[in-house]
């Protein structure tokens, strides 16, 4: 049962792959994500089902528009695999269940939120906003740390209220002492999202996980030269969303682990 809830989310996640590649093309340019249609921004050409088959169609049409030869970009099929490989890792980490909606909705969200940012280097209020309201909305019926807060509703509310709020102030200091150039008020922003999404305490987790995993890959472009200087801008939000959806899977076991690790 567990194996065909993964092979069918996996699936699943490769037409929603499809769909989050439509937000990440329009929405930085405040398109309609709704309408028209698919189609080539060369040539206009309306996609028909069978160029719209996810990872397959790419390989198939060898990264070109069947019709005008334009290049698509790679991203899409990147973004496609990725989205099914997540889903279907959350269908067998959770197993048919409401957590597992949740998480593959917050798993859309941060996917966009990663692609947006690293190409356009923004985070977008209209991706931003709604998230926050779905968090909250959310935190009525799923909370992800139960030893702080009582196992009922108003609980998980009151820890996500609180997450959002650390969220918002962590981010906002080094925001304010930097005067914006260190990280943009979106990442402010995100990360009271991030904060709304996984309450206290696991949104520290989630904020240092994704700090650590930056500051890990900048180290990283810096010594194989890939970025010339320190001064050259990496945007935070792809590494905060990562951190968020760590935290949001294993987020209470590494809480533990630190715990035990203090205890000592
Ligand atoms: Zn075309």
């Amino acid at each position: 049962m567990l194996a065909i809830t993964t092979i069918l989310f996996g699936l699943f996640g490769l037409a929603v792959g499809s769909f989050l590649n439509l937000c990440i093309d329009r929405l930085p340019q405040g398109k309609s994500i709704v309408r028209p249609g698919s189609h080539c921004d060369s040539c206009n050409q309306s996609l028909k089902a069978i160029d719209l088959v996810p990872v397959f169609s790419y390989l198939w049409l060898r990264g070109r528009c069947r019709y005008c030869g334009a290049r698509i970009p790679l991203r899409s099929p990147i973004v496609e695999f990725a989205t099914a490989a997540i889903f279907a890792f959350l269908a067998w980490h959770y197993g048919l269940s409401l957590e597992l909606a949740f998480a593959v909705v917050y798993a859309g969200i941060f996917i966009v939120i990663f692609a947006i940012d690293l190409e356009q280097e923004l985070i977008l209020n209209v991706v931003v906003f709604p998230a926050m309201i779905l968090a909250f909305a959310f935190s009525f019926f799923w909370g992800g740390f139960e030893e702080f807060w009582p196992k009922s509703g108003p609980g998980f509310v009151l820890s996500a209220l609180m997450g959002g709020a650390v969220g918002f102030v962590l981010m906002l200091l080094p925001y304010a002492l930097t005067r914006g150039r260190g990280m943009g008020y979106g990442d402010v922003k995100l990360a009271a999202f991030i904060g709304l999404m996984s309450g206290f305490p696991l949104v520290i987790v989630a904020l240092l996980v994704g700090i650590v995993v930056g500051g890990l890959v900048a180290v990283f472009l810096l010594l194989s030269r890939m970025v010339k200087s320190r001064k050259a801008a990496i945007p935070y939000g792809p590494f905060l969303a990562v951190g968020a959806m760590v935290a949001l899977i294993w987020g209470d076991k590494i809480f533990h682990w630190w715990w035990s690790m203090g205890a000592q």
